[in-house]
């Protein structure tokens, strides 16, 4: 199974993709975790993403290209994958198209997840993650607080530093001016199931399993 979830920052797709990827036995390929572990990391296009990310802007096109390139390229995506966070401007989903052409991969699904803007800010305002194993946390429903440890692994966890509130509406702003229009793109070329992603997180993985199955059937 090939699936691209897409939607605004903070709507869920990572931890979606993380359950999903557990449940289907497919990875999960997300563009900004492998950002975050080039930032981690020191190297030059992590020095680079740094300072992009951080004003909630976005990182050029063709360096995202040549990364997913090489990913989709590699033996672990060879039996499916749950890309996050790509393509998010429409050379991106050109070039998307391109590299499935080229490696003869035809079906794939789009799963399209709607929130408003202003749940968003005001979940991604209590999301924290694990610096080590890239977990999510929620201060809201997971027990937990800055500084806290990981449920999973004891180390303290952090906020994002684009999840505090004036990068993460440059980011919704990003999303509707740029990545938005690329939804067009693919309702014109490809299958798309959309979600509600406002509810819990097993409701909203329960709704995308079931669109998912009636998507397979037709
Ligand atoms: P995410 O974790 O998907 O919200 O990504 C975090 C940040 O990484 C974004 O706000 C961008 O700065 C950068 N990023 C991730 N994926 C892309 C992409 N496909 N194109 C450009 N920038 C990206």
């Amino acid at each position: 199974m090939r699936i691209i979830l897409f939607g605004p920052p903070g709507v869920g797709k990572g931890t979606q993709a993380a359950m999903l990827s557990e449940e289907y036995g497919i990875p999960h390929i997300s563009t900004g975790d492998m950002l975050r572990s080039a930032v981690a990391g020191g190297s030059e296009l992590g020095r680079k993403a740094k300072a992009i990310m951080d004003a909630g802007k976005l990182v050029p096109d063709d360096v995202m290209i040549g990364i997913v390139r090489d990913v989709l390229r590699s033996p672990r995506a060879a039996k499916g994958f749950i890309l996050d966070g790509f393509p998010r401007t429409l050379a991106q989903a050109k070039a998307l198209a391109g590299i499935f052409a080229e490696f003869s991969i035809r079906d794939f699904i789009i799963v399209n997840f709607e929130v408003d803007d202003d749940e968003i800010v005001r979940r991604l305002s209590n999301r924290l993650v694990c610096p080590k194993d890239g977990k999510i946390y929620s201060v809201e429903t997971d027990g937990v607080a800055k500084g806290s440890p990981c449920p999973g692994c004891g180390t303290l966890l952090v906020q994002r530093d684009d999840d505090k509130e004036a990068t993460v509406r440059q980011r919704l702003k990003v999303y509707h001016s740029t990545t938005e229009p690329v939804l067009h793109y693919y309702e014109q070329s490809a299958s798309m199931v959309t979600v509600d992603g406002s509810g819990s997180v097993d409701m909203v993985n329960r709704e995308i399993k079931t669109l998912l199955k009636e998507d397979e059937k037709q």
